[in-house]
């Protein structure tokens, strides 16, 4: 049986091209983002076997989950790296004290991904033709090009950019203080862009519920894919309502750091779509568990973020789900996904088939090597 015998962590601090808007900053509640804070993991055992995963910080929260992660990652050390059930378990009770959700569960998940990507690896197999795959690409759609600091123009010249890149969607960021700005923003790109372009809205959480109401009607003639974030991403009741008085469909999920968490959204029926964050909600462990019953419930999935990630785990979902395209990660890895009609083609690659690169190792901000002792 094959041990664990070393984990190397290390935060990387990855700089954004422009500083990133979204409704959260023009409520004030945020400012605008310049970076994200990376963490990876790095795993390798007894017998030569490597696995790599991260997770991410927005804002706030990179030295937390650095931290958590090299007061756990210990307790790998010795570990068959096949368990991952179990190591996932270990790992939580090893930090009980500081909860099962937020900074604690995303340092596991930077741990869980690594060993998720070696078992891939050592069976010389995608990750997605690991877990059992429905498909071989999966529809995807920007955000990366539809934020609130773009004016509509840039929007639109974005979109365009993407879609002949070959991506199949295109999302942008609603939320102004005066709704109009958004319904003309909306109705400008979707006639620029025309009827047959998948378009998405998001508000990031900043409407309360008489303006979702309000704005949601007033947004249904635009035929869009889905409403995302309309509210509070804890408001579970608010959303089922919407859910059930729109036809367009209502997406959320993204802010939740736990299955536990997820499950209550589903409960109440508030989602058509739902979106979660490996990264956030513990890794792909806990991913799985929430996709599982997310297809009991007739879940259209679309995960938020971490394409490199996502691509796998959506390909391994039974119905036809939504990817969501972010070029900011580009510069922390190798490869560069293969994007046309519309979709993200796995690559054939073992794993998550990414590698960090020489540009990420020189960004890293802190680092930490765990040994067998
Ligand atoms: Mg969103």
């Amino acid at each position: 049986m094959d041990r664990i015998e070393r984990v190397t962590l290390s935060t990387v601090r990855l700089p954004l091209p422009a500083a990133i808007s979204d409704a959260k900053v023009l409520t004030g509640r945020q400012r605008p983002m310049t970076e994200v804070m990376m963490l990876f993991a790095e795993i390798g055992t007894a017998d030569g076997h490597t696995g790599t995963g991260f997770g991410y910080a927005k804002r706030a929260g990179g030295p937390a989950q650095f931290a958590h992660a090299v007061e756990i990652a210990p307790d790998l050390i010795g570990e068959d790296p096949n368990d991952i059930g179990r190591l996932w378990t270990k790992l939580v009770w090893a930090g009980a004290s500081v909860g099962r959700s937020g900074a604690a569960t995303q340092a596991i998940a930077a741990l869980d991904v690594a060993l998720w990507d070696l078992k891939a690896r050592r069976a010389g197999l995608p990750l997605a033709k690991l877990l059992g795959a429905y498909r071989d690409s999966v529809r995807c759609y920007d955000t990366s090009g539809g934020f609130l600091h773009a004016p509509v123009a840039e929007v639109i010249d974005n979109a365009t950019r993407n879609l002949a890149l070959g991506v199949g969607g295109i999302k942008i960021k609603v939320g102004h203080p005066d709704p109009e700005t958004d319904l003309a923003r909306v109705r400008e790109v979707r006639s620029r862009l025309g009827d047959d372009v998948p378009l998405m809205v998001d508000a990031n959480q900043q409407w309360d519920r008489p303006t979702a109401q309000r704005m949601g009607r007033a947004l249904e003639e635009f035929g869009l894919v889905w409403i995302e974030e309309p509210l509070d991403a804890y408001d579970a009741a608010g959303h089922a309502e919407l859910a059930r008085s729109l036809d367009t469909a209502i997406a959320s999920g993204e802010m939740l750091t736990s299955v536990g968490e997820h499950a209550e959204l589903i409960r109440h029926g508030a989602v058509d779509v739902i979106q979660p964050d490996a990264p956030r909600i513990g890794g792909i462990t806990q991913f799985l568990r929430l996709a599982a019953l997310a297809e009991q419930h007739h879940l259209t999935l679309a995960p938020h973020f971490a394409m490199e990630i996502h691509v796998h785990l959506a390909a391994a979902y039974p119905h036809e789900p939504w990817v969501e395209h972010f070029d900011w990660l580009h510069p922390l890895f190798d490869e560069r996904p293969a994007i046309r009609d519309g979709r993200i083609h796995l690559s054939t690659r073992p794993g998550l088939g990414v590698t960090i690169s020489e540009r990420a190792r020189a960004w890293t901000v802190d680092r930490a090597e765990i040994h067998q002792r």
